[in-house]
C-alpha cells in the first residue's frame, strides 16, 4: 500500500536572539533562508525557516526567536538531535570548520555504520551532521560551504523517551513507519530507511523531563504528500487513538498536530504548497511575509520585530 507519510517534513525549535539564530543557520551550517515570516499564533515572534535552495521537505529547520528567552533543558519527552546529512567524504570538513568557529563539536561518534559529528548552537540546540555516501540529494551553497560539502537536508531525528513502547506502536501501526534496527539503546525506525525519513528512539531512565525554552525542538513535522492524504492520516490517527487537531493553514504548507504517547508534539505537513507561493526563488527569504490575514497590520508587526541583516559569508 502507498504509504501516507513518507519522511520528515521539517523540525520547529525555539531561540533567543533572531540575529544570532540567522547568523549559525546561514553563516555557520550554509542552509538558506527561505521564509522570513511571523509565528501565526503569535505576530510579535518571527518564524525563520531554513533549508535547501527552495525549502524541500526534509531539509526544513525552523525557529521562533524569543528575544531574551532562557535556556531550555534537554530531557525526555523531546525531540533532542536533529541530525543533517552530509557527504561522507566531509566529516573533516565539517569537523574543522566548526572548531576554526569555536564551536564545541564531538569526535567523530560511530552510529549504524555512519560517523556523526554532534555539537550545540549558541542556544544550546543540539545538532548533528551524520557522514553518509546514500543520500541523493545534491545540496544548496551560496557561497560559505562549498556545494561538495554541502548539508543535503535532514537524516533523522532524535526523540529522547523513557520508554518505546507506545511510541513505537504509532510510528508503525499509525505512520507508516518500520522498525530498522537497534544499537546502544537506539530504536531506527523510517519510512524506506534513507537520509531524511528516519527518526531514532533512544530511552532514557530514569530522566528528568525537557524544559521547553530556547534551544529546545517545539515540534517534528512529517510529510504528507497534499490535502487529500493529509485528511487520510488524520482519520487513520484518530482511529488509532490519537487526538488530532483540525487542519490549520499554515501559508507553505497545511498542518494537523497530535501529542504522541511520550509528550513529544508531533505534527504531519502537506508537501503543497511550498515555499514560492509568495516570493521569486531567487529572493526567498529576503522580506518579511505575512499571511493574508496579518497584511492590513503590516506596519506594527514590522515595528515590533528587530531589524535582521542576512550575511552568509560572515563565517567564510
Ligand atoms: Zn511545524
Amino acid at each position: 500500500m502507498e504509504k501516507l507519510i513518507t519522511g520528515i517534513h521539517h523540525i520547529t525549535a525555539l531561540a533567543s536572539n533572531p540575529q544570532k539564530n540567522v547568523d549559525f543557520y546561514t553563516g555557520v551550517l550554509g542552509l538558506r533562508l527561505v521564509k522570513k515570516t511571523i509565528n501565526f499564533d503569535s505576530p510579535d515572534v518571527y518564524h525563520f525557516y531554513f533549508g535547501d535552495e527552495v525549502g524541500t521537505p526534509g531539509t526544513i529547520l525552523t525557529f521562533f526567536p524569543f528575544e531574551g528567552a532562557t535556556r531550555g533543558q534537554k530531557g525526555v519527552g523531546e525531540t533532542t538531535f536533529s541530525a543533517f546529512s552530509i557527504p561522507k567524504a566531509s566529516v573533516s570538513f565539517w569537523h574543522d570548520r566548526l572548531k576554526k568557529l569555536d564551536i564545541t563539536v564531538s569526535t567523530p561518534i560511530s552510529r549504524f555504520g555512519d560517523e556523526v559529528l554532534r555539537f550545540e548552537d549558541h542556544d544550546g540546540m543540539g545538532i548533528e551532521l551524520v557522514a553518509t555516501d546514500v543520500d541523493s540529494r545534491k545540496g544548496w551553497t551560496y557561497g560559505p560551504i562549498p556545494l561538495e560539502h554541502s548539508i543535503r537536508g535532514f537524516h533523522s531525528a532524535t526523540l529522547n523517551l523513557r520508554s518505546k513502547e507506545l511510541t513505537s506502536s504509532l510510528l508503525t501501526e499509525a505512520m507508516d513507519y518500520v522498525f530498522i534496527g537497534e544499537e546502544n539503546n537506539r530504536f531506527r525506525y523510517g519510512t524506506n530507511g534513507e537520509p531524511g525519513d528516519i527518526v531514532d528512539i533512544v530511552i532514557n531512565q530514569p530522566a528528568t523531563r525537557s524544559i521547553q525554552s530556547a534551544g529546545t525542538v517545539h515540534h517534528i513535522a512529517f510529510r504528507t504528500a497534499n490535502q487529500a492524504s493529509q485528511l487520510k492520516v488524520q482519520q487513520v490517527l484518530g482511529d488509532f487513538g490519537q487526538q488530532v487537531t483540525e487542519v490549520k493553514d499554515r501559508n507553505y504548507f497545511k498542518s494537523i498536530y497530535f501529542r504522541e504517547p511520550g509528550g513529544i508534539l508531533f505534527e504531519v505537513a502537506t508537501d503543497e504548497p511550498g515555499f514560492a507561493i509568495d516570493e521569486e526563488i531567487g529572493h526567498l527569504g529576503e522580506n518579511l511575509k505575512l499571511p493574508d490575514w496579518a497584511e492590513p497590520k503590516r506596519e506594527v508587526i514590522s515595528k515590533n520585530l528587530a531589524a535582521i541583516t542576512l550575511d552568509p559569508k560572515k563565517y567564510d
